[in-house]
């Protein structure tokens, strides 16, 4: 088998309601811009990346799959995907210029449509090629919900649903407004809401100083709080790494990290407790299994980000001993031929050949921006 083409391709598609806010960002589309891989023998991979649906950038991300990862593709076999990965993220020019941010991004959509590609050759879903456990339970947390733009009352109704009907068996709520006060009351009263047994997270997205995530730690504790996402700016290593001995409240973080050195910093240092690579930001699949088996040796659980809208970290998760928990967010559950599932707050195995990745038609036709 070679490969044969490259399309790429830039979904914006609508998020929750007129738009979310969280503490450091304000959008009202997903971006999703992505490649389908066709082989010489029919066979076609797809991968993706996810932003903010900034069109301008987007376009960086596809010019990169198809200007520079392309003509050093086509004609390759595309089963040798570590192989692949290494001679793309490695290529002298391209490495010269990014390893990280844009190339990455692209670099991810490129690995993710391999993966997909290989499972569809080998006939199962990507899971059971990396010998996954069809017995695994994955439990699902909602977070399309705790947007800081959210009312308290929309919020509270919000997560008290979700726990009635017994959708989800966690909740997370966004934080790092400009009134600390205002947002621990909004945490506390959602903890009322859904009682003491729901998990419930708490998310400042890199906006926190030292000072003000000690202080949110003294009422986090009271309230039984899960971890608290990205309490410092996202490359403080050494500000997390004080903060992790300082605070009752576990540290989550890695949404922002890049690869697998990246996180060796921050496991080594102590600075986190969950772990959460994201498979459309660190580099693809490939990089995504050496962070999960670096946090499998340290004992440390990972907590994917949904970057990918829960399609490929879903078989990740049943593959790998280290993750057992999903987060959930919808946007994009009506693109997918096979949209990730939860049921009784766990998610349902997929059984589709590939990696859950392949886009419906009338979905690239409705939301294709490039
Ligand atoms: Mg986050």
């Amino acid at each position: 088998m070679k490969i044969e083409s490259l399309n790429p391709f830039i979904l914006h598609v609508p998020v929750t309601g007129d738009g979310i806010a969280d503490s450091t960002h304000q959008i009202t589309h997903w971006g999703a811009p992505g490649v389908v891989i066709r082989a010489d023998d029919g066979l076609c991979g797809y991968g993706y990346t996810g932003t903010h649906g900034h069109l301008a950038t987007d376009r960086l991300i596809v010019d990169c799959v198809a200007g520079a990862y392309a003509p050093l593709l086509i004609g390759e076999d595309p089963s040798d995907v570590e192989g692949l990965w290494s001679m793309l993220c490695h290529h002298p020019p391209i490495q010269w210029v990014g390893r990280c941010g844009i190339t990455h991004l692209a670099l991810s959509a490129v690995d993710i449509a391999l993966w997909d590609l290989k499972a569809k050759a080998a006939g199962v879903p990507l899971w059971r090629l990396l010998r996954g456990d069809p017995e695994k339970r994955v439990e699902a947390y909602n977070t399309d919900g705790g947007w800081l733009n959210w009312s308290l009352e929309r919020l509270v109704e919000d997560a008290r649903c979700y726990v009635e009907d017994k959708k989800f068996r966690g909740v997370k709520i966004k934080v790092g407004s400009d009134d600390l006060d205002r947002d621990l009351d909004r945490v506390e009263a959602v903890r009322r809401a859904i009682g003491p047994r729901t998990k419930l997270m708490v998310d400042a997205n890199g906006k926190w100083d030292m000072a003000t995530a000690l202080r949110a730690d003294r009422r986090l504790r009271q309230l039984d709080v899960y971890w608290m996402e990205e309490p410092l700016w996202y490359d403080d290593l050494g500000g997390h790494a004080k903060l992790a001995q300082e605070t009752r409240t576990p540290i989550a973080l890695g949404e922002q990290l890049y690869g697998l050195d990246h996180f060796r910093s921050f496991i080594d240092a102590g600075a986190v407790w969950f772990v959460q690579p994201d498979v459309v930001r660190l580099g693809g699949i490939t990089e995504w299994r050496r962070v999960a088996h670096l946090a499998l040796e340290r004992g440390l659980p990972i907590a994917p980000h949904v970057g990918d809208m829960m399609q490929v970290h879903l078989h990740l998760a049943i593959a790998h001993g280290s993750c057992d928990i999903l987060e959930h967010v919808p946007w994009m559950r009506g693109c997918f031929e096979e949209p990730a599932t939860v049921e009784e707050g766990y998610f349902v195995i997929p059984e589709k050949p590939g990696a859950s990745t392949i886009l419906r038609e009338d979905a690239m036709e409705e939301f294709n921006v490039l």
